[in-house]
C-alpha cells in the first residue's frame, strides 16, 4: 500500500525509550516514544500530521496555511513553524475569550515566528470556525495569496496517514529492538493520532490494542470522530479493510476540570514523573494521558496490556503560561 506523498519535515525516526524506574512503580513495562523530539519549532505530533496535509497545500499551489485551536494550540504553533519553514504564509484563528492576552508558550512562539494571530471567542469558535476560516482565506483570495484551511489538529482524511507512517516506523523499531509492544497509549484531543495509528494497525494486521486517554469530550463523542476521520482516508486511498467502532479504545473519566484546565493531581504527576524518568510531559495532553494510564495501572482496571509505548506526543510550551501551578 503507498501512502500519499508528504513533505519531510519531522525529524525521524523518533527514539523509542524503557521506563525503568516508572514502569516499577506502576508494576507494568512501560516504553515511551519521543514524539516530543520530533523538532524543536515542530515539536510534537502536529507535524507528522502536517507533513501530509501540506503536501497537499502545494500541490494545490497554495502559499498560505489557515487553521484554528485553542489559544495554546500545539497544532497552530507547528503550523506556525512549518509555513516559515517552508516560506509560507500562517494565519491562526486562536480561541479565547480574552482578546487582550499577553503573549507566552505557544502563544509567543507563534508571534516570533510572524504568524498573522486572530483570537475569536469561545463561542465564536464553536459555532463558526468554518465561516470565520473561510473568511480569511477569501481575504487571502483578494490579496492574490492562495490559502490551504487545515482543520483543527490536522485531523482528517489526509493528516491521518502521519499516524499512518509513525505506525510503520514503530513496526521497524519493534523489529531493530527485537521488541514487540502490545499496547500504545496515547492522549486523544482530536482523534486524528488515534485514527492513524488504528487505521495502520487493521491495513498491516498488527494486531495491536491502541488505547486513547480523551483529554476533552467524552469516549463516545470521539469513538464517532475517530471511526469517521479512519474511514474518510480509507475512502481517500481506496483501502479494502474493515474497520469497526467497538474495536476504538478510550479510556474516559481523565478530562477532569476540562480541556486544558488542571487539577493538582495532575500538576503532581507531571513533577512526580519529570523527577523519576528527566521527561516533562505537558499539562493539557500528555499528563493527563500518562496519569490516567498510570491510575488505572495502579487501581487494577486493566487486563494484561503487555509491553506498553505510549507516545510523548509533545506539548512543553504549554508548560509556561501555566507556571503558578507549580509554584511548591
Ligand atoms: C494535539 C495533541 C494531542 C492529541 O492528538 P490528536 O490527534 O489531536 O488527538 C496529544 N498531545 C499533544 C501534545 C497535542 O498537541
Amino acid at each position: 500500500m503507498k501512502l500519499p506523498n508528504h513533505v519531510a519535515l519531522a525529524n525521524l525516526p523518533t527514539r523509542i525509550e524503557y521506563l525503568s524506574r516508572f514502569s516499577k512503580e506502576v508494576g507494568a513495562n512501560i516504553y515511551i516514544k519521543r514524539d516530543d523530539f520530533t523538532g524543536g519549532e515542530f515539536s510534537g505530533n502536529k507535524v507528522r500530521k502536517l507533513e501530509f496535509a501540506v503536501q497537499e497545500a502545494l500541490d494545490r499551489g497554495c502559499n498560505t496555511l489557515i487553521t484554528c485551536g485553542g489559544i495554546q494550540s500545539n497544532h497552530c504553533r507547528a503550523t506556525a513553524a512549518v509555513a516559515a519553514r517552508l516560506g509560507l504564509k500562517s494565519v491562526l484563528v486562536l480561541r479565547n475569550n480574552d482578546t487582550e492576552v499577553k503573549p507566552d508558550g505557544n502563544y509567543f512562539i507563534d508571534k516570533v515566528l510572524g504568524a498573522d494571530v486572530r483570537i475569536i471567542s469561545a463561542d465564536e469558535y464553536k459555532n463558526e470556525r468554518k465561516e470565520i476560516m473561510e473568511k480569511i482565506q477569501e481575504e487571502c483570495k483578494a490579496k492574490g495569496d492562495k490559502a490551504y484551511i487545515i482543520p483543527e489538529g490536522a485531523s482528517n482524511y489526509i493528516g491521518n496517514f502521519g499516524y499512518f507512517k509513525c505506525m510503520e516506523e514503530i513496526k521497524s523499531q519493534e523489529e531493530e529492538l527485537g521488541i514487540v509492544f502490545d499496547t500504545i497509549v496515547i492522549a486523544v484531543g482530536s482523534g486524528g493520532t488515534y485514527a492513524g495509528l488504528q487505521l495502520a494497525n487493521k491495513v498491516l494486521n498488527l494486531n495491536k490494542k491502541i488505547l486513547g486517554v480523551n483529554v476533552c469530550d467524552t469516549a463516545d463523542f470521539f469513538k464517532d470522530r475517530i471511526y469517521e476521520i479512519m474511514g474518510d482516508s480509507k475512502e481517500y486511498l481506496g483501502l479494502d479493510v474493515e474497520l469497526h467502532r467497538e474495536e476504538i479504545n478510550i479510556i474516559d473519566g481523565y478530562v477532569g476540570r476540562g480541556y486544558a484546565l488542571s487539577r493538582p493531581e495532575e500538576i503532581e504527576f507531571i513533577k512526580h514523573f519529570a523527577r523519576t524518568e528527566g521527561i516533562i510531559l505537558d499539562p493539557v495532553y500528555t499528563g493527563k494521558g500518562l496519569y490516567g494510564l498510570s491510575s488505572e495501572l495502579k487501581e487494577g482496571n486493566l487486563e494484561d496490556l503487555g509491553n506498553i509505548l505510549f507516545i510523548h506526543t509533545g506539548g512543553l510550551y504549554g508548560l509556561f503560561p501555566v507556571r503558578e501551578l507549580f509554584e511548591n
